[in-house]
């Protein structure tokens, strides 16, 4: 799963682009339901939410290091895909 950085901006730019809902504002910034982020696995190659973001600051959660295979799995429980 990926993670927004304290130095977000809450620009708002990613959150409408996510394709699992995974995006929302927290507290003080967007932030991401590690549950719901398939780094983007079964939607883009890349993750759309670091391709939008004007200041690069969404990166790999290190304590949600996740395989493709990981991701995929989670892919498929979200979206029932058989
Ligand atoms: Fe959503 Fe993809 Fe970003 Fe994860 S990587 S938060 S699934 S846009
Ligand atoms: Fe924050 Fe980047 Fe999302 Fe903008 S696109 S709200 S700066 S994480």
């Amino acid at each position: 799963a990926l993670l927004i950085e304290d130095s977000c901006i809450n620009c708002d730019m990613c959150e409408p682009e996510c394709p699992n809902d995974a995006i929302s504002y927290g507290r003080e910034i967007y932030e991401i339901e590690p549950d719901l982020c398939t780094e983007c696995v079964g939607h883009y190659n890349k993750p759309t939410c670091i391709s939008v973001c004007p200041i690069d600051c969404i990166i790999v959660d290190p304590e949600r290091v996740e395989s493709e295979e990981a991701l995929w799995d989670k892919f498929v429980l979200l979206h029932h895909v058989s």
